[in-house]
């Protein structure tokens, strides 16, 4: 008899999981991190909830609760994409001012860039 000693982790963060903190979604069947004791710290990366029709709990994690929409994946904004080319914040929001670099500035003053542009950029 082998004991299963593997540690689980969280589909949605990649941390490991305790006893206290697993939950299995209901949706992809994934482990996930949710709190199921109050007087102990813990974080939730999903959600439990009654359903009213079966009176049966169900477990969702934050993956398949908030998928990303496709295509978002791939805008980026200006620290994420200076990361990315590898080079300074300043030196990016230049060449963006200057139209060397195809980008939107939200309302908010944010730039946004689209991974394929930057990758143009580069070349
Ligand atoms: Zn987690
Ligand atoms: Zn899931």
């Amino acid at each position: 008899m082998t004991l299963m000693s593997e540690a689980l982790t969280c589909s949605v963060c990649h941390e490991p999981l305790t006893p206290t903190t697993e939950a299995w979604c209901g949706e992809c069947g994934e482990s996930y991190h949710l709190n199921q004791r109050t007087d102990l710290p813990g974080k939730d990366c999903g959600s439990v909830w009654i359903n009213e029709e079966h009176l049966a709990l169900e477990f969702a994690c934050n993956n398949c609760l908030h998928p990303v929409p496709a295509g978002l994946e791939d805008v980026l904004d200006l620290d994420e994409a200076a990361a990315y080319l590898r080079m300074g914040t300043p030196d990016l929001a230049g060449a963006a001012e200057r139209g060397a670099v195809p980008h939107r500035k939200t309302s908010a003053g944010v730039y946004l860039f689209v991974r394929k542009d930057l990758d143009a950029f580069q070349r």
